[in-house]
């Protein structure tokens, strides 16, 4: 078992300043960071899964010891697999907590090695959601301070694609 090796699973649609956050907080408590970025179909991504992989590793390029990676499936047995059983989540407002909770009792049920760590962001950043991000972006709303600069212009062209789109949609 690695017990030196911690992952930081989300979706990352797209990474912002909270996610990096977290991630910087993980690199003071462990060795190495595996950030593995979910690969799940039924979600309606605004970004692929290689999108978002890049601008993980864009983002994280100067830091040590941080690997992006992708995952489908049961994260159970993605971790069992990796043979790693310490997950990263972080804990924004509280209304996270109860998720985080079911979160963590089903994978510690299915995999009693597991531990899930939680780490608190930077207050600046313990209501910042990707899907808040996304909508501020729709709204055409300065997102400079929540984002990496290397992803705010990619949002903002997305956001403008899907403006367009729907505006198509509703014009049938
Ligand atoms: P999910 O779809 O599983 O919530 P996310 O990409 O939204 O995945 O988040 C992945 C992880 O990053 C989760 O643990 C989430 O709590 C954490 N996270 C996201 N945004 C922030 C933030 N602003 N501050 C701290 N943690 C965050």
């Amino acid at each position: 078992m690695n017990n030196k090796i911690a992952i930081f699973p989300g979706s990352f649609d797209p990474p912002t300043n909270g996610h990096l956050n977290i991630i910087i907080r993980a690199l003071n408590l462990f060795p190495k960071i595996m950030v593995a970025v979910t690969n799940n179909l039924n979600k309606n991504h605004w970004f692929s899964l290689e999108e978002r992989i890049n601008f993980l590793e864009e983002i994280t390029k100067n830091l040590k010891n941080v690997q992006i990676l992708s995952f489908s499936g049961l994260l159970a047995n993605y971790v069992k697999e990796k043979k790693i059983f310490i997950i990263i989540r972080g804990l924004r407002i509280v209304s996270d907590f109860e998720y985080e909770l079911q979160m963590a009792t089903i994978n510690k049920k299915l995999n009693n090695d597991i531990e899930t760590i939680f780490l608190i962001p930077d207050y600046s950043y313990s209501f910042l959601t990707s899907a808040l991000i996304r909508e501020l972006a729709l709204l055409e709303s300065d997102i400079s301070n929540f984002i990496p600069k290397c992803i705010e212009k990619e949002l903002k062209e997305r956001a403008f694609l899907i403006k367009k789109k729907n505006l198509k949609v509703c014009k049938k």
